[in-house]
């Protein structure tokens, strides 16, 4: 068996979605894994995956994983369905005023901070109840806000993974519970990568993003 199907038989084990995090791989290496049936693909940067989109089947869903910047969002915007690193207000209504202006209701995961490092991305908690408070008081009637995205600490400690996969899950249903109770869509948690999705898995992800596991030979 193939790391692919390996790594999507877990998934599936888990109902969870498998994202193929594309980033610095070749058009041949993403056909390779297309031609096996993964269909999402996750890019951390716009400009990449400006280039690569283009060259490969429509059917595929593009992700985007990485820091977006607020500037990059109009060109961005028609190419993804769904993008894991909501990170500011600011953000959050500049995303609003291009889907607008392109009628498309577009997926969007809050990405919060919790692993130890402090170069990591994501929001606060305090940041992230304002961002809250913030979509369910104005009309984003164009973000549909499915889920809580994480990253874990880059580290060997499993125990370290596994309790900072522990709190992206308590805050996702904080969330779900404060802000999202009737709300069907917000089921999502994005947590997993090459070196911890089978904890990310076993501790409630819904959406791994795998990268270099898929693509080793
Ligand atoms: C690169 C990347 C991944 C995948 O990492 P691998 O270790 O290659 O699986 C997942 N999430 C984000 C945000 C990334 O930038």
């Amino acid at each position: 068996m193939s790391n692919w199907e390996i790594v999507k038989q877990h998934c599936d084990a888990h109902q969870a979605a498998l994202v193929a995090v594309s980033k610095t791989r070749t058009i041949a290496e993403v056909m390779a894994l297309y031609q096996k049936g993964q269909r999402i693909f996750g890019e951390n940067r716009v400009q990449e995956l400006l280039e690569k989109a283009p060259n490969l089947p429509d059917d595929i869903e593009w992700h985007l994983i990485g820091h977006l910047q607020t500037n990059k969002v109009k060109q961005i915007l028609p190419k993804i369905s769904c993008i894991h690193s909501l990170e500011s207000i600011r953000l959050m209504e500049e995303i609003e005023t291009q889907a607008a202006k392109l009628n498309k209701v577009i997926s969007v995961l809050a990405q919060v901070h919790v692993a130890a490092e402090e170069t990591k991305f994501g929001l606060s908690m305090l940041a992230l109840t304002e961002l809250l408070d913030r979509y369910t008081q104005g009309s984003f009637k164009h973000i549909k806000l499915i889920g809580i995205m994480g990253m874990a600490s880059f580290t060997d400690n499993h125990d370290q993974i596994r309790a900072e996969f522990k709190s992206i899950q308590e805050i996702f249903q904080y969330v779900k519970n404060g802000y999202f109770i009737h709300q069907a869509f917000f089921k999502e948690i994005s947590m997993g990568m090459s070196g911890d999705y089978l904890i990310a898995l076993e501790e409630g992800s819904t959406m791994v993003r795998v990268g270099s596991l898929l693509f080793e030979k």
